[in-house]
């Protein structure tokens, strides 16, 4: 597998010195400053198409360079972000940032004279966002300000940002589709949403949450969901991303059940910007290998 972030998960935190909750509110109060100082990065991991192994895009995931307690994670400060709403200014920079990259990835790619490849970039978004009024002119401004083609974004939205205020939530999507923009129901099995607000939702594509991908390979009633999952995508006209493959097993599976896109381990972990750059570069990613053998 690629080599990823390089660094392991272990030592964001130092147990014993804070408690869970000064840990919280420290990161609280540090973020405002951490996104105006530069201290946030993001990582990229592949999307994968299952049919040939071909590079799909990237989602966009980020990460914050603390300068006491190192690489932290979105799950050490994104629930102090919603709660503080810094989570707005976090995911605005995120969306920027990722923007101005893939567009200058692409340019690399023009100057060498290589065929135009069309990359979409996933990027998460929460109900704040969404609910904020400029979020959609802030999306508009992306392609006169860094020529990033709304139709190449794909915004990644949960079940529960869709509860906090379905009427008010849904209006801001339906604007950002007028632009081109596009969406993927994240986490997909975890939440509530019910056949008729999937249904309805702007939605074009269906992300299955990794904990029923996980273990697929040996729990049957996982594996009968994810398949049920990649039906109603079918029958819905949505295609559907599996999170979190692992192992070989995970990939025949969900390629016998005509699973259109793939990301996880077996692939790639998130990538920094400069292994982006050469995965690119390359130009058959490392993966590729795992669709040539048979
Ligand atoms: P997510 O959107 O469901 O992202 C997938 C998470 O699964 C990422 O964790 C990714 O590194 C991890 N992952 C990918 N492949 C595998 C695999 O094969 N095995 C395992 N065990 N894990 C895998 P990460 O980067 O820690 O992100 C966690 C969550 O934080 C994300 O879940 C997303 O909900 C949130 N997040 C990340 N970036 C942003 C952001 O910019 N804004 C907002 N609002 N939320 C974000
Ligand atoms: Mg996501
Ligand atoms: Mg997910
Ligand atoms: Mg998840």
């Amino acid at each position: 597998a690629a080599k990823g972030e390089g660094r392991g998960r272990a030592a964001t935190f130092r147990p014993g010195t804070h408690t869970a909750l000064e840990q919280r509110l420290r990161l609280e109060l540090d973020l405002p400053a951490a996104v105006e100082r530069g201290e946030l990065r993001v990582a990229y991991q592949p999307v994968v198409q299952l049919s040939d192994g071909a590079l799909a895009g990237f989602e966009a995931l980020v990460r914050w360079d603390h300068p006491a307690l190192g690489l932290l994670y979105p799950d050490a400060f994104i629930d102090a972000a919603e709660k503080g709403g810094e989570i707005v200014s976090v995911d605005r920079w995120v969306l920027r940032e990722a923007c101005r990259q893939m567009t200058e990835w692409e340019r690399a790619l023009a100057d060498r004279g290589e065929r135009d490849s069309f990359l979409l970039l996933n990027v998460n978004c929460t109900g704040r966002d969404l609910l904020e009024s400029s979020y959609a002119d802030a999306v508009g401004n992306l392609e006169e300000d860094l020529g990033f083609a709304p139709r190449r974004l794909l915004l990644e939205i949960t079940e529960s940002l869709l509860m906090e205020d379905p009427d008010a939530v849904a209006t801001v999507l339906r604007r950002l589709q007028r632009g081109g923009v596009r969406f993927c129901l994240d986490d997909f099995g975890t939440g509530y949403s019910s056949l008729a607000t999937l249904h309805a939702l702007p939605v074009d594509r269906i992300k299955v949450d990794r904990s029923f991908v996980t273990d697929m390979d040996e729990c049957t009633r996982n594996r009968e969901l994810v398949r049920t999952v990649v039906e109603l995508g079918h029958i819905l006209g949505k295609s559907i991303v599996a999170e979190g493959i692992e192992k070989p097993e995970h990939l025949a599976g969900l390629q016998a059940m005509g699973c259109q896109f793939g990301q996880g381990y077996l692939f790639s972990k998130p990538l920094w910007p400069e292994d982006v750059a050469s995965l690119i570069a390359a130009g058959e990613p490392p993966w590729q290998a795992l669709w040539t053998a048979d």
